[in-house]
């Protein structure tokens, strides 16, 4: 998982041409009522730079208005395309096809953060809309509060992330068909000096998608990814593979950066000297 980057300039210039797109009766109803928009986009704004959007209230709109709202973001006007786009392009090039939810999948979908069918006067707004992957934004549904009003997920726009690792991997090996492979579980583990009450956001994100699991049920890929990537260095000792292999995970951490489930994977695959020797 990793940090979004916002893209520049005021969201309500985005919005304004979306509507300004539209023609005929929508158009005309939704221009009407861009004055009320965007005081909303003023609220959600500033919660944005004070990264205190839980408490923002819903606000009420009729089943008519609602439908326009939504309508912004349900059509395929070239402006939402150029919103959409301009938002992907902004992120870090060797990171912006990954799901930031789980770091998993490429991203196929927006999430609304905040979700639409509560604020569809954000259906559009930037800030709220998380390229992401189909199984994290399926998972993720509308349960963006939790019942005590602590929100549910991670808002990669503006949340605090450890810098240092936070999943422990436990690694076994058992051997199939004469092939040694690894089981492997993964758990979370509040890094030293990261707030606790930061932290309970994170351990919600990751029990409400499932990550671990997840995580699990996608090792062995992973594992033969990098065994692959070690047997084509053909190396003669392990100390030579080793050296190969951490320069490989250095570059790695680079692109992906320390909080990846696969680091965490790999780091600890590393560390076990018969998986090394499988690999000579
Ligand atoms: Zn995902």
């Amino acid at each position: 998982m990793h940090k979004l980057r916002r893209i520049s300039g005021d969201p309500t210039s985005y919005l304004t041409r979306i509507i300004g797109s539209k023609n005929g009766p929508r158009g005309g109803r939704l221009s009407a009522m861009l004055g009320r928009i965007s005081m909303r986009y003023a609220v959600l704004n500033g919660a944005y730079t004070r990264t205190g959007i839980g408490g923002i209230k819903v606000s009420t709109w009729n089943d008519g208005q609602k439908e326009d709202l939504l309508h912004c973001y349900e059509s395929t006007a070239a402006e939402l395309v150029n919103l959409k786009n301009s938002i992907i392009n902004r992120q870090i090039e060797e990171i912006r096809d990954i799901c930031p939810y789980c770091g998993i999948g490429g991203h196929g979908q927006f999430d609304h953060y905040m979700p639409k069918a509560k604020f569809p006067e954000f259906s559009v707004h930037s800030y709220n809309l998380v390229p992401c992957c189909d199984k994290c934004n399926g998972l993720k549904g509308e349960a963006w509060l939790q019942t005590n009003g602590a929100r549910t997920f991670i808002n990669f726009y503006i949340d605090s992330l450890p810098a240092a690792p936070m999943l422990d991997v436990q690694v076994q090996w058992v051997v199939k068909n004469g092939k040694r492979v690894p089981k492997v579980s993964f758990h979370l583990a509040r890094p030293t000096g990261f707030r606790t009450e930061s932290f309970a956001l994170i351990e919600s994100h990751f029990r409400k998608l499932n990550l671990l699991d997840r995580y699990k049920n996608q090792a062995h890929t992973e594992f033969l990814a990098l065994r692959d990537a070690a047997l084509g260095r053909k190396a003669k000792t392990v100390e030579t593979l080793r050296k190969f292999l951490e320069n490989y995970l250095e570059q790695r951490a680079k692109t992906l950066g320390p909080l990846n489930w696969r680091i965490a994977l790999y780091s600890k695959l590393m560390e076990h000297r018969p998986f090394l020797q499988d690999c000579l």
